[in-house]
């Protein structure tokens, strides 16, 4: 086997330890795959670059998640740290009347809520479980540089002052997220040519909520340049994000602070909510352009998971189960590989159809959120033949289990493509519309 880039050597700096299989990275991703492999007996080490808590964005999960944390026996857990979401409030600024979702109206009425988390909360306490569960955790290491061979690969790593350490392991698993460690490295990270979004939040103290049970409910309201995201957190905090095309974010001519309030002046319901709120430290984050995906999942000794493999956008909140989903179907291919099963070439081709499905089927709808006809079917939404509850179904991440929706998926595409043709002026505007949205420019990221 070739080395994995042209710098990689298997010169090795400072000491060098072992493992069976090593984790890069210590999200959701990294530490799911290390609690199974642990809990089967595996000698797993899970390299983190920073230290838990750290801050992340992505705070708001799917009802399909739940059955994961069951799996992994940390429902109760992220239950303790998580505000209920039992749906999606829509908000648009051509509708008069808002719309709410609630999960209950799915196909599968099992899984009528999720949780909104901190993600310094939940991803510590994903490490310290994997921790717990067996799995070698360490913290401040960054993986820098990782070169396979006949027998498994050799991992470069530098520590936070700077030192440098070496692992030899039989099988490694890219959980790095976006930084994408593997694919940058095996120069197959490919942008998505059909999506081009970036992002702007920070948290507020103060937002107004809805009442009773839908206080949890994230909302989502549409605006000119694209849609923002409302969603309460259990202490009173409320995380606020922007989610617009590249050209909006270029034009920025402000501090991020200044530039997000301006942003939020652009969609009167959302500012009325924060009428009375203060933005958390006066801080800002922004995200530029950032959907891709590697052109392949996996190799002979590596596997990609969760945003190591691919992302393509937050709207439907997908990004925690989709990893989660990874590790639990990366965790079968790395035991039959280790284990040298017959079944391994079969679980790892099974593992790629799956890690493609999630982003797939997102995409589809991902692609036509801002898209008028799409808009018109969020925000009055009809049964035939089920459609309503296949595509709630959808929003609750249940895509993955027995549920017969991709029936009622169709026909929904198939009206989808119905309507649009009989409104042919508007969707070729917005067609030409999203092309011009897309289009790559460089963003300035603080
Ligand atoms: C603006 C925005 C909003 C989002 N909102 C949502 C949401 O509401 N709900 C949702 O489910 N998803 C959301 N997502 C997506 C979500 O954040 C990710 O999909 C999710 O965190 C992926 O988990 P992961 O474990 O694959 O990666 P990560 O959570 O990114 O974890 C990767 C880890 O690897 C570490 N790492 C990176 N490089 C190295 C290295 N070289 N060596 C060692 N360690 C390394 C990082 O420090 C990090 O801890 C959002 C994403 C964006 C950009």
């Amino acid at each position: 086997m070739q080395p994995a880039s042209p710098s990689a050597t298997h010169l090795v700096a400072g000491p060098v330890d072992e493992c069976e299989v090593l984790v890069v990275g210590g999200g959701p991703a990294g530490s799911t795959i290390a609690t199974l492999l642990a809990e089967r007996g595996r000698d797993v080490v899970v390299l983190e670059k920073a230290h838990h808590p750290r801050f992340h964005i992505g705070e708001s999960l799917l009802p399909a998640n739940v059955a994961l944390f069951d799996r992994l026996g940390v429902r109760a857990q992220v239950e303790a740290i998580g505000m209920q979401k039992y749906g999606v409030e829509f908000v648009s600024p051509e509708h008069e009347q808002r719309q709410y979702i609630e999960f209950s109206d799915a196909w599968d009425k099992s899984m009528p809520y999720a949780w909104q988390v901190r993600r310094s909360q939940l991803d510590e306490l994903l490490f310290r479980h994997a921790g717990d569960r067996g799995a070698r955790t360490c913290e401040g290491q960054r993986v820098r540089e990782v070169s396979f061979d006949d027998t498994g690969a050799t991992v470069q790593v530098e520590l936070d002052d700077g030192a440098r350490r070496s692992w030899r392991a039989r099988f490694v698993v890219d959980a790095s997220g976006r930084d994408t460690v593997l694919a940058n490295q095996l120069r197959c990270k490919q942008k998505n040519q059909r999506h081009n979004s970036s992002a702007l939040y920070g948290h507020f103290t103060g937002a107004e909520r809805l009442p009773g049970k839908l206080e949890g409910n994230i909302t989502i309201f549409w605006f000119e340049h694209g849609w923002f995201w409302f969603i309460p957190l259990v202490d009173g905090t409320t995380s606020i994000g922007a989610v617009c095309w590249p050209y909006y974010l270029k034009s920025r001519s402000r501090p991020l602070p200044e530039f997000f309030r301006d942003t939020i002046a652009l969609c009167p319901e959302l500012e009325v909510r924060l009428k009375s709120a203060k933005l958390v430290d006066e801080r800002v984050y922004a995200t530029g352009n950032y959907s891709y995906a590697s052109a392949r999942s996996s190799g002979e000794r590596y596997l990609m998971i969760g945003d190591a493999y691919a992302f393509v956008d937050p709207v439907f909140s997908s990004g925690v189960l989709l990893a989660m989903q990874s590790a639990f179907d990366g965790a079968d291919v790395v035991e039959a590989v280790l284990d040298r099963r017959r079944d391994a070439n079969a679980l790892r081709r099974a593992f790629d159809r799956n890690v493609q499905h999630g982003p797939r089927e997102f995409s589809w709808f991902i692609f036509r959120v801002t898209n008028p006809t799409m808009r018109e079917f969020f925000m009055a939404p009809q049964n035939p033949f089920r459609v309503k509850e296949a595509l709630i179904s959808l929003l609750a991440g249940d895509i993955y289990g027995a549920t017969p929706i991709w029936r009622s998926i169709f026909v929904l595409k198939a009206l989808y493509y119905l309507v649009s043709i009989g409104n042919l002026r508007r969707t070729v505007r917005a067609w030409r519309r999203r092309r011009v949205n897309i289009r790559d420019v460089e963003v300035q990221a603080s």
